[in-house]
């Protein structure tokens, strides 16, 4: 890469999270509005960008370079933030890492996206901008359980 364009790092720190410095993902102000608790709502700046931190160890959620959010501030666990079985992983139905687990791992009905979505109804009412922790689809979320379902060793839930 040339020196020019390494300049454009310089933009990206607006998006690091002020706690680890880890990037940030752009996410919808109407997804934070939804989110956060109703206490928080209305210090919310709509002219701000707001980023969700991607580091899974960090109990930043939503920051910016006027405030950060903890998970403490979030009405719904983040998945990639929350190990336990309960999280959703599609928020929008609701169904849960461990519902995805016992599809895939013990009772082996499901495979791929298209059976979990047949037999959980996940992704059937989409409304993700909202309810989606990132404002996005799940799909690619429900893909990685899947594949993480597929070596899960825990016990039978
Ligand atoms: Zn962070």
């Amino acid at each position: 890469m040339c020196d020019c364009c390494k300049v454009s790092n310089v933009k990206k720190e607006s998006n690091l999270c002020p706690k680890c410095s880890a990037e940030g993902l752009f996410v919808p102000f109407k997804t934070v509005e939804n989110l956060i608790i109703d206490e928080l709502k209305k210090e919310l700046q709509k002219e701000l960008k707001y980023f969700i931190c991607t580091n899974p160890t960090c109990d930043i959620v939503y920051f910016n370079t006027e405030n950060a959010y903890t998970k403490k501030n979030i009405k719904v666990p983040v998945w990639f933030k929350d190990g336990s079985l309960d999280v959703p992983i599609c928020y929008c139905s609701n169904v849960t890492r461990r519902e995805i687990i016992r599809e895939v791992a013990v009772n082996k009905t499901s495979k791929t996206v298209e059976d979990i979505k047949k037999n959980t109804g996940a992704m059937k009412n989409p409304n993700c901008l909202l309810n989606n922790p990132l404002g996005k689809c799940c799909h690619k979320a429900i893909e990685d359980e899947i594949k993480k379902a597929l070596e899960y060793t825990g016990d039978l839930i």
